[in-house]
């Protein structure tokens, strides 16, 4: 946990979010300023800054990452996604801790 970062402060429920999915290693919750009729976060509980500090004893995370977005694809009854990840601030990433944006289509 870093308590200046904004997402650790959605994780200890500080700041409320739209919690779509919770368990010990990962929370989905809508995206603030939706950029698609669906738009979640995918983030880990362990606080990694960016996706270049992801390290070999993280990798299961983003794997597992790739199996919540099939869950919630199914659950949402999506037709389409797209899964990002903005890396660094020419990456366009504004809140570092991992991310993964669930943009989702259902029609
Ligand atoms: P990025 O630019 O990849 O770092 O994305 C950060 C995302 O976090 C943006 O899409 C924001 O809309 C979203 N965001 C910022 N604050 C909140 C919040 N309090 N709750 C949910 N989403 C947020
Ligand atoms: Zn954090």
């Amino acid at each position: 946990m870093d308590m200046n970062c904004l997402f650790c402060k959605i994780l200890d429920k500080q700041i409320p979010a739209k919690i779509e999915y919770e368990d010990d290693n990962v929370m989905v919750f809508h995206d603030i300023n939706p950029k698609a009729p669906v738009h979640l976060l995918i983030i880990p509980k362990k606080h990694i800054a960016t996706m270049m500090d992801v390290t070999e004893e993280d990798l299961s995370i983003i794997s597992y990452i790739h199996k919540i977005a099939q869950e919630q694809y199914h659950k949402l009854g999506l037709k389409g996604m797209r899964l990002i990840n903005n890396c660094g601030e020419k990456g366009g990433q504004e809140v570092f801790h991992l991310h993964y944006h669930l943009l989702g289509w259902t029609e």
